[in-house]
């Protein structure tokens, strides 16, 4: 059990919020370390255990409503549960994140599965000192033939642990290929963007696939085709897909080859917003799925004026009655935010937009809802007159 103690006064309808920031803190006892355990209590109650971090807007990031050590068993235990949670909520998977953070109770840890292999990701800089025992873990009881860590990225460097890649167990097999609803995909865990495959997209995907039979598709920033492969696979009748990387339209032409559907894809190699404004309303089924406008809260109002400036563009290439996919992958971009921006991109394109339906994160991927930073994509499927 953690016997070092922060003692925080929590204002009422956060006390179930898995972070416990610096100014809510009264005092620390014990004088613990970064990444150490700690037990936090709430004017004399326990509100559980965490793992705490020196000068840092996020103090301790909660584990456990508990008084409990975050040792192996709680690592396999919690790992366990939230590999129930996927065979429940994703029946013939065997490919899906396995962990996501806070919402599985292992704070700042990301697990994802493809087959055999982990990749895993550490946004705390406890779980960061830890990613030995998780690879152990999830070799030995999990059956991970390789473990691979991904953890270059922006985050890393405000939670002060260094950017870094590589093995830190077993091996990966060449070509690892996953399914996704009987659809395969290659996945290029160390060269490709984030670990590899964009799972959180699993929902939307499945939509393109419904509503593209006969239907002329543009998939904008497809990465490695997941969107693409699907319409063709839904019998879309031609499949036009850009993105601005090359070695991710390598990957999508090799995945729309192996899904045997390269006949009806071409990929392109161009900027969004250089190829929108160029296009003619040829288009039936138009998915937009770019990075985050928004990394931060900061952010914000130039993120929604760059997505709406997007989005007006992507209905210039929308024919008469024609469908638009668009997501948006930040936190900050609230569904009304978006709706408005969405509203004002409609009125600049000169176009009326219908809702048809909304699309958030997959599954595998769930949103606490103690915790709203849990979700953060957020998809619109439109009809524009
Ligand atoms: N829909 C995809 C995931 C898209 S990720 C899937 O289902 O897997 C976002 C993609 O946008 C990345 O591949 C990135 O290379 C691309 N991208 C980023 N900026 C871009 C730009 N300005 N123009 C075109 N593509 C861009």
């Amino acid at each position: 059990m953690p016997d070092k103690r922060v003692l925080v006064s929590r204002r009422p309808g956060r006390e179930r919020h898995g972070w416990v920031f610096s100014n809510e803190v009264r005092r620390t006892e014990g004088e613990p370390g970064t990444g150490e355990t700690v037990l936090v209590l709430d004017r004399g109650r326990l509100v559980g255990s965490g793992l705490y971090k020196a000068n840092s807007l996020i103090c301790v990031r909660l584990y456990s409503d508990k008084a409990e050590e975050l040792d192996e068993r709680l690592l396999a235990e919690r790992l366990a549960a939230a590999e129930r949670y996927r065979a429940a909520r994703l029946p013939g998977e065997t490919d899906y994140r396995l962990c996501y953070g806070e919402s599985d109770g292992l704070p700042g840890l990301v697990i994802d599965r493809y087959g055999p292999c982990c990749v895993v990701q550490a946004y705390s800089a406890g779980f960061d000192q830890r990613l030995g025992l998780v690879a152990s873990v999830l070799a030995e009881r999990f059956g991970a033939v390789g473990v691979y860590e991904q953890d270059d990225f922006r985050l890393r460097d405000v939670e002060g642990v260094p950017r870094r890649s590589g093995l830190l167990a077993g091996r990966l097999p060449d070509g690892l290929a996953i399914a996704e609803a009987g659809a395969r995909f290659v996945v290029d865990v160390a060269g490709g963007q984030k670990t590899g495959f964009y799972f959180d997209q699993r929902v939307t995907r499945s939509r393109c696939r419904a509503r593209a039979r006969g239907r002329r598709v543009l998939d904008v920033c497809c990465y490695s085709g997941g969107f693409a492969v699907n319409a063709a696979l839904g019998g879309a009748e031609r499949v036009r897909a850009v993105d601005s990387s090359a070695p991710a339209l390598e990957l999508a032409r090799a995945n729309a080859a192996l899904n045997g559907v390269g006949d009806r894809c071409e990929f392109v190699a161009a900027d969004a917003f250089d190829f929108l404004a160029d296009a003619r309303p040829e288009f039936d089924l138009v998915c937009l799925d770019p990075p985050s406008f928004a990394p931060g809260a900061r952010e914000r109002m130039r993120g929604l004026r760059g997505f709406r400036k997007l989005n007006a563009l992507a209905l210039g290439a929308l024919a008469p009655g024609g469908v638009l996919v668009t997501c948006s992958c930040s936190h900050h971009l609230s569904w009304s935010d978006l709706a408005g921006a969405l509203a004002a991109a409609a009125s600049d394109a000169g176009r009326d937009l219908v809702v048809l339906e909304t699309v958030t994160q997959g599954p595998d991927h769930p949103v606490l809802l103690a915790m709203p930073e849990t979700e953060y994509l957020r998809c619109f499927v439109l009809q524009a007159k």
